[in-house]
């Protein structure tokens, strides 16, 4: 008994200082009665966490004229962006990103490669990844001594406690222990993640979900996938798989997936699909000229464009009777041509949707786009540094 007590305060004290710190990311500068009249928390509770942040060097007192007390000066609080460095990485089966992120969520450095996974094994990729990693640490101009860690996201299935990949299809890695092989190669601490789980931490902590309370991320690239915020937190499942959306089943008798299996989700709505559904009809070489066809009014792109926009919108509606969220974001290369594209799926899964549904979601696009992942992984590291990681 004696030991769940002491673990749900435990709980509870994470929780708290990781709801403190994003009111500070979100309103600063902000003052500490502030932060306890939004939390419900005692003063002395916020002081706590307050003091712990500032002796992390995260956060500042700033002293400025308070503009509802006339003539009287208030202590507020605001973040130290060049108190601690992530060093963060976007992996991908085709392009891979790079890049260094201050605690205010700026990328300072960023640099992306084209590095084909498929024409080396999982050893040569990283190897390449790692060379890349030190010359962008040493060509950027910033404290080395203050870079807390390496956060990677890749798609796929993570063990993100042991740092091993359990499975990516994308990448085509099997078991691959990931973590300890960064660790030996750079010396730094190693985070690994699923990327779509760190992603959606991005769009909560920084992009168009700040202030949701029940987030979901849904990603339309190589792959589907999506991912569930809750009260800030990624809620992982069992065994960090939660939100695999892009192979649940749609048609038993289907086109063959990545997974081995047939008529996943996804194969309705990734790239490759849409090129082999389009190279039935016209050799074409990118998905580009897909898109430009279709807007061009060609019927044969236009028909192929409202297919995929109707499987996406059934991927959503799915997600929402699935999690209830009052936030879905949505991004990845297959989502094109924004603002346009957003309102088209909105008034698709408006059509689309159960009734009982109407009015309790908004949708919109990622606003962080292509740098969620790096953003997300920022975040991860932090947490872990300040000891929030559940
Ligand atoms: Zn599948």
């Amino acid at each position: 008994m004696y030991e769940i007590v002491k673990h749900d305060q435990e709980m509870m004290r994470k929780i708290n200082k990781g709801n403190i710190l994003n009111l500070i990311r979100e309103k600063k500068p902000v003052s500490r009665s502030e932060l306890a009249k939004i939390t419900g928390m005692s003063p002395t509770s916020v002081g706590r966490i307050v003091t712990e942040l500032i002796e992390l060097g995260l956060i500042k007192e700033t002293e400025l004229a308070s503009s509802k007390v006339v003539g009287r000066k208030a202590l507020l609080l605001d973040t130290e962006p060049n108190s601690v460095y992530a060093v963060c990485v976007q992996m991908d089966e085709d392009i891979s990103r790079i890049g260094i992120v201050d605690f205010d969520g700026t990328i300072i450095n960023e640099h992306s490669y084209v590095c084909d996974a498929h024409s080396m094994d999982w050893r040569e990729f990283s190897d390449r990844i790692c060379g890349e990693i030190e010359k962008v640490i040493a060509e950027t101009h910033f404290e080395k001594n203050k870079i807390i860690g390496v956060g990677i996201g890749l798609p796929g299935l993570v063990d993100h406690v042991n740092g091993i990949v359990l499975f990516s299809p994308q990448l085509r890695w099997e078991n691959v222990k990931l973590t300890e092989y960064f660790e030996n190669r750079l010396g730094y601490p190693i985070t690994i993640d699923n990327i779509i789980k760190a992603k959606a931490l991005a769009e909560n902590t920084y992009g168009s979900a700040r202030d949701a309370k029940r987030t979901v991320f849904i990603h339309f690239g190589t792959g589907v996938g999506s991912a569930l915020i809750v009260d800030n937190r990624i809620y992982r499942g069992i065994t960090n798989s939660a939100g695999e959306i892009g192979h649940t089943t749609i048609n038993p008798n289907g086109r063959l997936c990545d997974c081995g299996r047939r008529g996943c989700l996804q194969t309705y709505i990734t790239e490759r699909a849409l090129l082999q559904e389009a190279r039935t009809i016209k050799n074409i070489s990118s998905i580009d000229e897909v898109f430009e066809a279709s807007s061009r009014g060609e019927g044969w792109a236009a028909s192929i464009v409202d297919n995929l926009h109707t499987y996406i919108s059934i991927a959503i509606c799915n997600i929402i009777c699935m999690y209830n969220p009052n936030s879905v974001i949505i991004g990845g290369k297959m989502m094109k041509q924004p603002p346009e594209v957003e309102n088209i799926i909105k008034s698709k899964v408006d059509k689309l949707i159960w009734a009982q549904f109407k009015g309790s979601y908004e949708i919109k696009c990622s606003s962080l786009g292509e740098r969620a992942g790096m953003l997300g992984m920022s975040v991860l590291l932090v947490n872990k540094y300040i000891d929030i990681e559940l």
